[in-house]
């Protein structure tokens, strides 16, 4: 049986995931990713889908799914659910375990990036691995070690960036000295960001809505996207942090972008004066805004590194490897540091 993978996003950019593996039996798209740049062009949906796989809740993972069928079966964990349009035809699956698409198991595991984050292991041609954004340096989340597999589709958000999350937390440590507002996805790094600086000693730091909702959660149940050792520590920071506003020193607050959502409500105020830090992906407009000055910028790891990749790619033991989300400019060096032969086309195995 032939079986193609057809990344149609997220291959040689930093792009929206979308991945669509085709064999004789099935379509199965994995994310549906949406635009990370209000003008970008938006990837061709494919026809004939048979299941719509998610990884996590991140907008460039799930924000395509509105241009799909709504009948088309999701499958995601519960809390990335929660981020999906109404009507949307869900199928929940666990953090960690498996379930059955036709003859196709497919197995998942917490991908250390997100709550309710998972990877997918599918177990045709060889096994074919999709890490979603992956981590093996959270704090605060847990990864799972996948099983084998012939082909990797790997996130490489940070090409092969190698400095560690420890080093990352020196330079990022002190800028918390200043009164600073983080724009953040709720469900990752600002509960990270919120634990570390209260281990830090740092008691004015304030969570907004959405991110105090996903705090209350985790503290709630694990549903195996968190490190059981954080547990109490994580009950602590919630009984101890002061309500959300702005004479709070530190302030984590959704969107990501710091555009809309609290962040961009709380930048279009006169009186609101704290800087804005970034630690993730800057879009076109905040990237302006960090060449003019306007915006601090230091990256919170929450990609893998090179180390984590060439990791990651010893545990699968895996031949071919899909770099996702990141430029490609030398295959050979890429080739080299991650002992794999790299793929920047549609691929054919045989199951
Ligand atoms: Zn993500």
């Amino acid at each position: 049986m032939t079986v193609n993978i057809d990344v149609i996003s997220g291959l040689n950019s930093k792009a929206p995931a979308a991945i669509l593996i085709t064999t004789a039996q099935q379509r199965i798209l994995l994310d549906a990713g949406g635009a990370l740049d209000p003008d970008a062009s938006l990837w061709s949906v494919p026809d004939n889908m048979d299941a719509v796989l998610l990884s996590h809740d991140h907008v460039d993972h799930i924000a395509g799914l509105a241009r799909l069928p709504s009948a088309i079966p999701v499958y995601c964990t519960a809390i990335t659910a929660q981020a999906l349009p109404p009507g949307t035809n869900v199928h929940i699956i666990p953090v960690r375990g498996q379930f059955q698409l036709g003859d196709i198991i497919v197995t998942t595991g917490s991908c250390g990036h997100a709550l309710g984050g998972v990877w997918f292991h599918l177990n045709i041609a060889g096994g074919i691995f999709y890490s979603g954004d992956v981590s093996m340096e959270s704090a605060l989340f847990h990864f799972d070690t996948p099983p084998p597999a012939q082909v990797a589709l790997l996130d490489a958000s940070y090409g092969l960036y190698e400095v560690s999350q420890a080093e990352q937390w020196d330079k990022l440590h002190t800028l918390f000295s200043l009164p600073t507002l983080c724009p953040v996805p709720p469900s990752g790094r600002a509960v990270e960001l919120a634990l570390l600086l209260a281990r830090f000693g740092h008691q004015d730091i304030a969570l907004d809505g959405p991110c105090l909702a996903m705090l209350r959660q985790m503290v709630e149940h694990n549903d195996g996207s968190l490190r059981p050792d954080i547990m109490g520590e994580l009950h602590q920071l919630l009984q101890t942090l002061p309500p959300f506003s702005p004479q709070v020193k530190v302030l984590f607050a959704a969107d990501p972008d710091g555009q809309s959502g609290m962040a961009g409500e709380l930048r279009a105020r006169d009186d609101f004066h704290h800087r804005t830090l970034f630690t993730g992906y800057l879009n076109r407009v905040a990237h302006q805004q960090w060449r003019n000055g306007d915006v601090d910028f230091c990256r919170w790891n929450v990609h893998p590194t090179r180390q984590s990749l060439q990791a990651l790619v010893a545990m699968l033991d895996c031949r071919k490897l899909f770099p996702l989300f990141t430029p490609i400019d030398d295959i050979g060096h890429w080739q080299q540091t991650l002992q794999c032969e790299i793929m920047m086309q549609s691929y054919s195995g045989i199951d």
